[in-house]
């Protein structure tokens, strides 16, 4: 049976979210980036609130909550402010690799006492590097093995929530003669010797959040740093951006949203020619749209979300959610300035910085040509040449491609 229903436990999560980005998040948003600081206090409420470190499990001190649940908290903190919603889930992707890789004893010793204490901590997700963005198995970021333990060296770019973080999870390779063979995954804590964060990047949107390099000048880390095997470095981030991604198409359902909110709101409310613009079927034809993309793009989210958490592989479908939803975020902000007129390409009306957050959605955590990529390669995989279809090609005696 198709269910569309939320549970009770989800309803009440979605709606805590929700109320916290009402009080805590819209209202603040558009002056907390212009003061070009880490927005610390709402983060830390987002904390105290429950809001995060939801999938990590109960039995070392997380709340255990599905990813479902966690694209819920997304969707409402990213119709408050997309820079807010990602730093308050970059601990999510921080903490996926060690989820999937690391052991009871290493999630206990490396990422309790994160999750545990009365002051937010951060982890920080640590992949790109100026040289390898969507080409994520050429990091020229090196592990070398030492003693029981691993030195490593090498710097990361673009890492969201870096200079707070206590933690990195970094991807390094162990064997550069192996390519994506070569990868591992590490657990770094941020205190060690050597390890450094670098220049700060200023963005167009999502002020709210920020990213950093992190420069690694042989940090020396323990043999229990390292999550799972020397090798599994690569498999552990695309596992890790099958579950993640369906996050951000989360946040971008939620920057949608409030698009059709602000323009339909407005187009009720602004009058030209003696009535409401959108009385005008060039303007509700344009909401009509919005609002159908934002719908399509929720389903497709938590179609994913409820994939990865009944244990079916959702490389593709959270490949679609997060293309699919960081698109009609982007078109729908888009429209919504156009609908606001010259008010929409004002400071002072919401649709601006909409649109300056939303194109951030169809960039990280894989582009979405990216995504297309990951998306086409399965449906590919799906239909192999002899795959019977029913249909019997007719080609005797014509050139014809050879099936
Ligand atoms: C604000 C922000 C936060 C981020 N946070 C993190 C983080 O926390 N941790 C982390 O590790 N990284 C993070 N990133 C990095 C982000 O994931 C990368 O920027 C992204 O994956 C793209 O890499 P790139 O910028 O090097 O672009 P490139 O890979 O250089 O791509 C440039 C263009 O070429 C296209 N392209 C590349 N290859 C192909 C192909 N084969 N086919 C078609 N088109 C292609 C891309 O789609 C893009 O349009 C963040 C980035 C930003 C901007």
């Amino acid at each position: 049976m198709v269910d569309f229903k939320l549970s009770l436990g989800e309803e009440e999560l979605f709606n805590k979210a929700k109320e916290f980005a009402h009080e805590h998040i819209t209202p603040v948003a558009a002056d907390l980036e212009k003061q070009d600081e880490y927005p610390m206090d709402v983060v830390q409420k987002a904390y105290e609130a429950g809001l995060m470190n939801l999938h990590v499990p109960k039995e070392v001190g997380g709340q255990g909550r599905s990813l479902l649940e966690e694209t819920l908290v997304s969707e409402a903190t990213g119709y408050g402010c997309a820079g807010l919603a990602t730093s308050i889930m970059c601990n999510n992707l921080a903490f996926a690799p060690i989820l999937i890789g690391a052991t009871a004893e290493q999630l206990k010793k490396y990422v309790s006492p994160l999750i545990t204490g009365k002051k937010v901590q951060f982890g920080a997700f640590c992949l790109t590097e100026r040289e390898s963005g969507s080409d994520a198995a050429s990091i020229k970021t090196t592990a070398t093995k030492e003693g029981d333990g691993w030195v490593i060296n090498g710097a990361k770019c673009f890492i969201t929530n870096a200079p707070v973080a206590s933690l990195h999870s970094v991807f390094a390779s162990t064997d550069p003669s192996k390519g994506y063979k070569g990868l591992a995954c590490f657990m770094v804590p941020a205190d060690l010797e050597g390890v450094e964060i670098g220049y700060t990047e200023k963005k167009m949107g999502q002020k709210n959040s920020v990213q950093s390099e992190v420069i690694f000048t042989d940090v020396h880390i323990p043999g229990d740093c390292l999550i799972g095997n020397i090798g599994d470095g690569f498999k552990i981030a695309m596992m890790t951006l099958d579950k993640t991604r369906a996050g951000i198409a989360a946040i971008a359902t939620g920057v949608a949203q409030r698009c059709v909110d602000e323009a339909a709101k407005f187009s009720n409310v602004r009058r030209q020619f003696g009535k409401p613009i959108g009385a005008n079927q060039g303007i509700s034809f344009m909401l009509s749209d919005m609002d159908c993309r934002t719908e399509a793009a929720r389903w497709l989210t938590r179609y994913a979300a409820w994939l990865a958490d009944n244990g079916i592989r959702n490389s593709k479908e959270s490949a679609f959610a997060k293309y699919f939803a960081s698109d009609a975020a982007m078109q729908n902000a888009v429209e919504c300035v156009q609908i606001m007129g010259g008010y929409g390409y004002l400071e002072e009306y919401p649709a601006e910085k909409l649109m300056r957050d939303a194109k951030l959605l169809q960039i990280y955590e894989g582009t979405n040509q990216i995504q297309r990529m990951v998306a086409s390669s399965v449906i590919l995989k799906e239909n192999p040449p002899d795959k019977d279809t029913g249909f019997r090609y007719q080609y005797e005696g014509r050139d014809a491609p050879q099936i």
